[in-house]
């Protein structure tokens, strides 16, 4: 399944691109989520890393949105005051875990959507 090509976040709608970011996961590599993806809020895009298989790319889209959700809501600045990588260690510790409590509860997700 493909991604979303949009995703809204607050008052803004983010882009959601495909994109050739290079190989992923090197231990050199110290580009941010080491080339799984990218959130450019001056852009308002979310860059996906097409070489992930399709399972990576649904927990590099929810990081991405969580990193996306902390900076719009102020709590990115929050966790600076703490260390630089406060930020990454609090998404990277969200998504895989609320993507597998998602994926396992399909009901949970139907009444958490549900606007009535
Ligand atoms: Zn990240």
């Amino acid at each position: 399944m493909k991604p979303p090509t949009h995703v809204r976040i607050g008052p803004y709608r983010y882009r959601v691109e495909l994109a050739d970011l290079g190989d992923m996961a090197d231990p050199e590599d110290e580009r941010e989520d080491n080339g799984f993806g990218e959130y450019a809020p001056e852009v308002e895009t979310i860059r996906l890393n097409k070489n992930q298989r399709p399972d990576s790319l649904a927990d590099t889209l929810l990081h991405e949105v969580l990193h996306a959700v902390l900076g719009y809501t102020g709590a990115q600045e929050m966790l600076k005051t703490f260390n630089d990588s406060a930020e990454e260690f609090v998404v990277s510790a969200l998504t895989g875990e609320l993507l597998n409590v998602l994926r396992r509860n399909p009901s949970l997700v139907s009444f958490l959507t549900s606007k009535g």
